[in-house]
């Protein structure tokens, strides 16, 4: 489809084993973003394959990559009153282009500042289902950036991260002494016209794929390649509603990817890596990435009303950070209430309390969180132990057995309709 190789899906009904198994967009959940459907024993006539290129020929951006550098180079040759950017068609516009876009709306007067901010000019793709373009808040991407440079990396491969990689450009751009560089993988293809083809790639992170071909995979070979000790990590915050096994495939093969360009040594290491996620993905990812664990800081954002900031009332972010970094190195803000736990040997946020008999920090959600004697662990606050379904639970559930794992989360004890995951997603 448009959006590179499609992935192998099956459909399953109750009670039957085996589904037939079909082939879908990657990264589109939603049918009305992309229709691409094949059975994956269907055999596709010349005609329909013919048809098939043209479409995702057509469906590909007006302008390549190359161009929209060169068009950014006669951008900034322009004075002040000549900089226009049309709000509808989000692009840069030259001069005699204004014509055809004289009944769209515009902003003029685009400034150096606001070309080195485009996640500010550029409207998030809020798309639930395809881009969830969720920009972090100052806060947490500062709080990134400084964690990122004080653990002593040189190198972040931003994957779909594009403020952070903006908060490094700026910096790089202003600071003179300021090392850290960064590259862009994204889906979004607009960024391509503010950065060059070394600094982002179009990207699909559902299936690995590079628009650029091979000369964009080799950019990002070359930027993990680390010589005289910069450090590179990767940090990533895909949309919530992703195919957690189709995630983490993709970030093995980015880890692949890196240890081929180690010469020798490092045999047994793993890419660094940030994985902002919500936290309910906890036993997803650490079934893919066992290395990893989750850190108690709430990543915050802009424009989503339910992840901001907790403690003035508003909701608390479930977003956090998972890492395969070793947890006592990455130090969480104590100005903001997160408190070093010694036996855990990790900063923990102020309300969650170590358990004496699970002998760890068990909270996950910020909240204190109460020992269940029958269910042998911690559990959330509000839940009582309900001995029809044996286990802890809210005071007003409806009983019932769930033996297969939910369809979105893969947890045990409930099913799709009530899945927790499912408010945010
Ligand atoms: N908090 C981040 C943005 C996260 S939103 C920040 O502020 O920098 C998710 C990002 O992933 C968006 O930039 C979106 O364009 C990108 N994205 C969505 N689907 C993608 C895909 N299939 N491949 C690559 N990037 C994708
Ligand atoms: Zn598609
Ligand atoms: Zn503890
Ligand atoms: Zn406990
Ligand atoms: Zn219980």
């Amino acid at each position: 489809c448009p959006l590179g190789p499609a992935l192998l899906f099956v459909k399953t009904s109750q009670g039957k084993e085996e589904g037939r198994r079909f082939y879908a967009c990657s990264a589109c959940r939603d049918r009305k973003d992309c229709n691409f459907f094949q059975w994956e024993d269907e055999k596709v006539s010349e005609t329909r394959l013919a048809a098939r290129e043209e479409y995702n020929r057509n469906h590909q951006p007006s302008f390549t990559h190359r161009q929209n550098v060169e068009r950014y180079k006669n951008f900034v040759l322009l004075p002040l009153p000549k900089r226009r950017f049309c709000q509808q068609c989000q692009q840069l516009l030259l001069p005699a282009e204004w014509e055809k876009h004289s009944d769209h709306q515009f902003l003029c007067d685009i400034s150096t500042a606001q070309l080195k901010s485009p996640s500010q000019l550029l409207y998030p793709l809020e798309n639930k289902k395809t881009n969830a373009q969720y920009l972090f808040a100052d806060r947490s991407c500062r709080f990134l950036l400084d964690l990122i440079i004080d653990l002593g990396f040189r190198r972040v491969l931003s994957v779909g991260t594009p403020r952070l990689h903006e908060m490094i450009q700026t910096k790089a751009s202003q600071e003179e002494d300021f090392r850290v560089r960064s590259l862009l993988l994204d889906i979004d293809f607009r960024y391509s016209q503010f950065y060059t083809e070394d600094e982002f790639c179009h990207y699909n992170m559902f299936n690995h794929y590079f628009f650029g071909g091979e000369a964009a995979r080799e950019t990002c070979r070359k930027f993990l390649y680390q010589d005289n000790g910069e450090r590179v990590i990767m940090v990533t915050d895909p949309p919530f509603g992703g195919l957690v096994e189709a995630l983490a495939s993709t970030f093995k093969k980015l880890m692949e990817m890196w240890k081929e360009t180690e010469k020798e040594g490092h045999n047994s290491q793993e890419m660094p890596m940030f994985w902002i996620f919500p936290y309910f993905f906890e036993s997803r990812i650490l079934e893919f990435f066992p290395s990893f664990s989750m850190m108690d800081y709430q990543v915050d954002y802009d424009n989503h009303a339910l992840y901001k900031h907790g403690k003035t009332g508003r909701r608390q972010s479930p977003v956090r950070i998972f890492t395969n970094l070793t947890p006592s190195m990455i130090v969480l803000p104590v100005e903001e209430g997160y408190r070093f736990c010694t036996i855990c040997q990790r900063y923990v946020s102020s309300g969650n309390q170590h358990c004496e008999i699970c002998d760890s920090c068990t909270s996950k959600d910020g909240r204190r969180w109460k020992h269940c004697v029958l269910c042998k662990k911690c559990v959330k606050p509000s839940w009582f132990h309900c001995n029809n379904c044996n286990c802890c639970a809210l005071q007003n559930h409806t009983c019932e057995k769930t033996d297969a794992g939910c369809f979105v989360c893969g947890k045990a004890g409930h099913k799709r309709s009530t899945c927790p995951s499912l408010s945010h997603t």
